[in-house]
């Protein structure tokens, strides 16, 4: 069986080496929805795959994106020094915040972050299935577990700035990725 919970955020970037030059030249920003589909052969002692609020983390991982600036780490330094100059909140990342980018990005963060959750009411082998991002109304991208193959960075390589680790409740299920 696949549940589904659906998370939302507010977030700016630049697409470099994008087609479109209003894309690749200017700061903007898209009102994101995450879809996150999860599965399991079995389900849990209430009859779930796994409890929604068991998801926390991964509202505070999403959520970490919500009014920040997408930094690409391939940045120029100038660039990337002007952002942290003038913005609280800095999620910098290992990939160009492209709607691809973003849902290879979170299906790694988020399957290491349910690999984290302990299962505590009978839950199966519950896995991560997908992770679509929608960045527009009209348009998404979905990642799945074979994606993985494209992933060339480590969770060390995702990095929140002081603004936005200052919100989190904890920072300890974040370290306990790294
Ligand atoms: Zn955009």
């Amino acid at each position: 069986m696949i549940i589904r919970k659906l998370f939302k955020f507010e977030g700016s970037h630049i697409v470099r080496n994008c087609s479109s030059q209003r894309c690749r030249e200017n700061i903007h920003g898209h009102s994101y929805k995450v879809e996150v589909f999860i599965e399991a052969d079995q389900l849990d002692r209430g009859y779930m795959v796994m409890d929604f609020c068991r998801l926390d983390k991964v509202k505070e991982f999403i959520e970490s994106f919500d009014h920040s600036y997408s930094l690409w780490t391939e940045e120029n330094p100038d660039f990337k020094s002007f952002i942290y100059r003038y913005n609280r909140r800095v999620a910098e990342i290992p990939v160009s915040p492209s709607a691809e980018g973003y849902a290879l990005l979170f299906f790694y963060g988020i399957d290491q972050i349910l690999r984290h959750t302990p299962r505590i009411n009978g839950e199966s082998e519950v896995r991560l299935h997908s992770v679509r991002v929608h960045e527009t109304d009209t348009g998404h991208a979905e990642a799945f577990r074979e994606d993985l193959q494209l992933v060339k960075f480590k969770i060390e390589d995702i990095r929140f700035s002081e603004g936005v680790t200052e919100d989190w409740k904890s920072a300890e299920w974040w370290e306990k990725l790294l």
